[in-house]
């Protein structure tokens, strides 16, 4: 009797394991034609976003760069590039002539973990400082004495006011910064610098896919389009000048200009959301904002996965004494998670070493560990496929998803080589993420017309296209 009951509570535990996670499997589902609704609520909200401002919640915002570096730059730039948990120092060379040649050299400093919650000056001192501690090492103890023009990418929401200066609209990614919000950055730094000696003037202030799209742009003319899949998620375009109905009168030269779409704060209710996103989101400091930031960038889908195995921890012991580090949010972060479920080892080691080393579970079934790598893999595929979907509404919306005849992407019934930049962690180091949405692309758009789809890796094309468009504007002034 003994043995038949603990048979019966084995079998209603993981009953009810199982229906935990069949039901989040069944809430985030990303079926073809569900992806289908999110590539045209995409292209809707972009429209929407460019006719007006607060006409929806993709922002669509001037950037203000409408001329592309050709080449013809030359010399030597610095660049700052401030991410979510980094901030990076660039030393650019510029062949000239056409050439095209770079040669950079970057480094790169964590963001002390006091500091997203700190005070403009506290932030703007440590990156000027962080700047300023580089080139003196470049420079062989001289700091440029006349004013030097420097690229900065701001890797968050900025209104821009010229190419050169831009207001920050909001904090993303857990900055709780509240006294910068509403100020130029540019300004912010340029303070900063030059109270700690350094005397440059920022000449292009660039969203990190802005810098992204500049240097795919410049390796390979095709390039419409540029992406972020890291800790936080964003995208641009090239985009007519004409098609910018909020910007209205004022063609620039070129025709065109890069709009940033904050991307990250798309929302429509064709996105699978569970109960899980909801509760993240309830519970982050910009509630209802960044919707689909919160589904596919890495930020959150450690903390997403963390969410359900809690879930399952309460309604089973199958993590043991362990569950209640499972209520800490944050504990598990999307490198470990990447790291799990990409463990191939038969008994999945790299599951359970790396459980006990953040949650401190010992002992684990393989069972368990299988279920772990299960909620991994639902909560990528569904970011990767929406972060798929994503690119192919901003194809659709400039005609370059082969829906159509000539204007979209075919030429004499040859569909038309379209390349989209990309850039950050999530999709160069989480091999999954990668293939899952490269297969979405084909899901969604098929074989034929996938294949002149190329998502191209760029690495630190934020920061060096920020150097490539100081050095395009300032030789334009
Ligand atoms: C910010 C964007 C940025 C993206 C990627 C988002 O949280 O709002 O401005 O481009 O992260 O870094
Ligand atoms: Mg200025």
């Amino acid at each position: 009797a003994a043995l038949v009951g603990r048979r019966a509570r084995s079998w209603w535990r993981w009953a009810r394991v199982v229906g935990v996670v069949g039901q989040f499997e069944e809430d985030c589902a990303t079926p073809v034609w569900k992806l289908r609704q999110v590539v045209d609520a995409m292209v809707v909200e972009m429209h929407a976003g460019l006719a007006s401002d607060g006409g929806s919640k993709l922002k669509m915002l001037l950037t203000f760069v409408d001329t592309l570096p050709d080449g013809n730059e030359d010399g030597i730039y610095y660049a700052l590039d401030l991410r979510g948990t980094s901030c990076r120092v660039l030393k650019v060379q510029l062949g000239g002539n056409g050439s095209k040649i770079i040669n950079h050299k970057v480094e790169q400093q964590r963001i002390p973990e006091e500091l997203v919650s700190s005070t403009s000056e506290e932030l703007f001192d440590f990156i000027a400082l962080t700047l300023k501690e580089f080139i003196e090492r470049e420079e062989n103890g001289q700091v440029p004495g006349s004013k030097k023009e420097l690229g900065f990418t701001f890797s968050f929401p900025i209104r821009q006011l010229s190419v050169s200066s831009g207001v920050l609209i909001k904090w993303t990614k857990g900055f709780t910064i509240e006294d910068v919000v509403g100020k130029d950055v540019s300004q912010c730094l340029e303070e900063a610098m030059s109270k700690n000696g350094l005397h440059m003037q920022v000449a292009a202030l660039v969203n990190d896919p802005v810098g992204t799209l500049a240097v795919g742009h410049y390796d390979d003319a095709d390039t419409v389009a540029a992406v972020i899949i890291g800790y936080g998620t964003n995208a641009c375009y090239v985009e007519r000048s004409d098609a910018i109905i909020k910007y209205q009168g004022l063609l620039t030269d070129s025709g065109f200009m890069i709009v940033n779409m904050e991307w990250g704060n798309f929302w429509s209710s064709h996105l699978p959301r569970t109960c899980y996103d909801i509760a993240l989101d309830d519970e982050s400091p910009n509630r209802n904002d960044q919707g689909y930031e919160k589904m596919i960038s890495g930020m959150y889908l450690g903390e997403i996965v963390r969410r359900v195995l809690h879930r399952i921890a309460e309604v089973s012991d199958i993590f043991g004494d362990s569950a209640h580090h499972l209520s800490v949010p944050f504990i598990l972060r999307t490198p470990l998670m990447a790291a799990m479920h990409e463990d191939d080892s038969p008994d999945l080691r790299e599951v359970g070493r790396i459980l006990e080393e953040s949650l401190q579970t010992s002992g684990l079934s393989l069972k368990a560990k299988m279920i772990v790598v299960r909620v991994c893999d639902m909560v990528t595929r569904r970011a990767a496929r929406l972060a798929a979907a994503g690119i192919i509404g901003i194809l659709k919306k400039i005609g370059r998803d082969g829906s159509g005849g000539v204007a979209s992407g075919r030429t004499k019934g040859k569909p038309r080589r379209t390349v989209v930049a990309i850039e950050r962690g999530l999709y160069t180091n989480y091999s999954m993420y990668r293939v899952y949405m490269n297969e979405a692309i084909t899901d969604i758009l098929g074989q034929e017309i996938a294949q002149n789809v190329v998502l191209r890796v760029s690495e630190d094309g934020a920061g060096i296209g920020a150097a490539l468009l100081a050095a395009a504007y300032s030789s334009k002034r």
